[in-house]
């Protein structure tokens, strides 16, 4: 019987974006099962508790079959081995991602070489789109509606009434 394909898809998605949303669904179409992962990062100040982006995931993800939300925290590898998943989904979005994403595909072959990363090329109408540029937009007073999932919409335009 061939292998089947754990993948997990780590980040922050604080929030998540369509961008995210688009890799997800793609994803899906080669990973047997994707375990989308937060990291709770304590030297990074998050907009949005874990749990609300957990919330925010699985509402998002909820029509898409084979996708869980889960968090960790330590190192990716670690989390990997415990979830006994065989790769990790990283997004390509312009030569500026690849320097760092190869540093870390790298590291964590070293660190664990049974985990594959796996990159998949944004696509061209969310090649622009990252969380901080969204939480930008937000908090200037501009329209998000276009860059993030419905339900992100809604969390942020309750959690931050003032704003739009
Ligand atoms: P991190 O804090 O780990 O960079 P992010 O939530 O910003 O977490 O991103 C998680 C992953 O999703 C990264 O591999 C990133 O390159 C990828 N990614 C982010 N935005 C997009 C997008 N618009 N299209 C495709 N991939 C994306």
């Amino acid at each position: 019987m061939p292998n089947r394909l754990i993948a997990i898809y780590p980040g922050s998605f604080d929030p998540l974006t369509n961008g995210h949303l688009d890799l997800i669904s793609r994803a899906t179409r080669v990973a047997d099962h994707l375990i989308v992962a937060i990291l709770k990062n304590s030297q990074k100040e998050p907009l949005f508790s874990t749990a609300d982006r957990e919330d925010m995931l699985r509402e998002a993800t909820a029509h898409l079959a084979d996708v869980e939300v889960d968090s960790f925290e330590g190192l990716l590898v670690d989390y990997a081995a415990k979830r006994s998943a065989n790769a990790i989904l990283r997004g390509i979005r312009a030569i500026s991602d690849y320097e760092i994403e190869l540093q870390m595909a790298l590291l964590n072959r070293r660190l664990r070489p049974q985990t594959e990363t796996i990159f998949l090329m944004a696509s061209e109408e969310y090649s622009f789109l990252s969380s901080r540029m969204v939480k930008e937009v937000f908090f200037l007073g501009g329209d998000v509606s276009p860059f993030v999932p419905a339900a992100v919409l809604k969390r942020m335009q309750s959690s931050f009434p003032k704003k739009r």
